[in-house]
């Protein structure tokens, strides 16, 4: 154990280094927020979060505890602090939240392992058992380049590309901040095959399965995983690229789950489709940091602007949380895009894309607050923290 001052180590969309400090001070806004929305609470409501250490899935385990006193379950890959080298940003996050719901009296439990394994999925089975016996709701909020079939042992990498033709478009380069141009060539069969294995649904059937059989689902329980669709000018990199290939699968796949939970326990599964943000799993798409870029300049001017945090609120207090019904769009998908979808806001992104260059991006798009909270996503330029100040890395969950 070694107290030690901790720099943020960043190349491109990596940075290799976080700070505990700041990770908590994020964690505590993001508590806050979902604090002021806190309206009628029902007796117990008890959540399973898979990928619950950052972005979404955390977000959505911290708005369940802050909204409802729920009991979580959190599912996370982390890298633990050790010496002098920090842990992953999650980790940290964990553990501020784990400190929060036990000064509150709630149930927290993390599992820091592969969830794609299934080891892990009956570790988890086996806490809820022995802590909440079901679990009212899962989210499933992973996102990894690579998962290991707990079948078959073959390895997956996804494989961010386009189908069929190359794709060139615009994009930041984070290491050396100008506008460039990315030329992408388009993704062989076995990529699409990987790519859709690793982000698909069969990971979420297999996590269905083994809840259902296990018997820890509670009656009338929700199952939501989150897809995406976005704008036009990322369709090819996007939508309708590998990554898209993957979320079409996913969504065939929850709507199969949507009838099985219905016919075994009145239970549901819905995809929620949410807005862009800024996540590690997203700084590493191509164009995307741009687009987010852009996007948040143009609704923060519309005072429509959201964090993950504002979406996780809104997803349970309006759409899953107890006694809601959720709205649902013509393909059955919860829309917590709608904001950023609409015509208003997507016309200015078509307006300004064709603009957007090294001379123009830092006024026409927010991407000073796009850096700065890609690096509040490690602990770093968050407000009030003494960043001279030596913290110890090695925390405790
Ligand atoms: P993120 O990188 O912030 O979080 C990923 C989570 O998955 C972390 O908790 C991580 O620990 C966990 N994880 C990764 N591999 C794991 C493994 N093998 N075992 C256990 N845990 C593992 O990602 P995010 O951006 O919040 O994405 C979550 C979901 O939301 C994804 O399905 C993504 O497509 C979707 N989504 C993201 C955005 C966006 O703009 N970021 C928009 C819409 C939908």
């Amino acid at each position: 154990m070694a107290e030690i001052v901790i720099k943020p180590r960043i190349r491109g969309f990596i940075c290799t280094t976080s700070h505990p400090d700041g990770c908590a001070a994020n964690v505590k806004e993001q508590l806050q927020i979902a604090w002021t929305a806190r309206n009628t609470k029902p007796d117990t409501y008890r959540v399973l979060v898979i990928g619950s250490s950052t972005g979404y899935g955390l977000a959505s385990r911290i708005a369940a505890a802050s909204l409802y006193d729920a009991d979580t379950i959190g599912v996370f890959y982390e890298r633990v602090g050790e010496g002098k080298k920090s842990g992953t940003p999650g980790y940290y996050n964990t553990a501020a939240f784990h400190a929060y719901a036990k000064d509150k009296g709630l149930t927290s439990i993390n599992i820091n392992g592969d969830a794609f394994s299934h080891e892990i999925k009956q570790q988890t089975i086996d806490q809820i058992k022995a802590h909440m016996e079901q679990v009212d709701l899962v989210i499933y909020s992973l996102a990894s380049p690579r998962r290991i079939d707990p079948d078959t042992g073959e390895e997956y990498r996804s494989d961010i590309r386009s189908i069929g033709d190359v794709y060139v478009g615009k994009t930041i380069d984070l290491n050396k901040e100008f506008i460039t141009e990315v030329t992408v060539e388009p993704a062989t069969e076995e990529g699409i095959r990987e790519t859709v294995a690793v982000m698909g649904g069969d990971d979420l059937n297999l996590w269905t399965d083994a809840l259902l059989n296990a018997g820890v689902l509670a009656e009338g329980a929700r199952v939501v995983p989150f897809s995406y669709i976005g704008p036009e000018v990322t369709y090819p990199i996007y939508r309708n690229g590998t990554i898209g290939r993957a979320k079409e699968h996913l969504e065939a796949t929850t709507a199969a789950i949507h009838l099985r939970l219905q016919s075994k326990i009145d239970g549901a599964a819905y995809i929620s489709v949410n807005k862009a943000v800024i996540t590690q799993a997203s700084a590493a798409i191509p164009v995307v940091p741009l687009y987010i870029s852009l996007l948040y300049k143009i609704m923060k001017e519309s005072n429509v602007h959201e964090a993950p945090i504002h979406q996780m609120v809104r997803l349970l207090t309006d759409h899953i949380g107890p006694g809601q019904t959720p709205a649902l769009d013509e393909k059955g998908r919860i829309r917590l895009d709608d904001r950023e979808m609409v015509d208003a806001i997507q016309n200015e992104i078509d307006r300004l894309w064709p603009m957007v260059n090294t001379d123009n991006f830092r006024s026409l798009s927010d991407y000073d607050a796009y850096k700065k909270g890609f690096r509040q996503l490690f602990g770093f330029e968050v407000d009030g923290i003494d960043y001279d100040k030596p913290v110890e890395l090695e925390t405790e969950v």
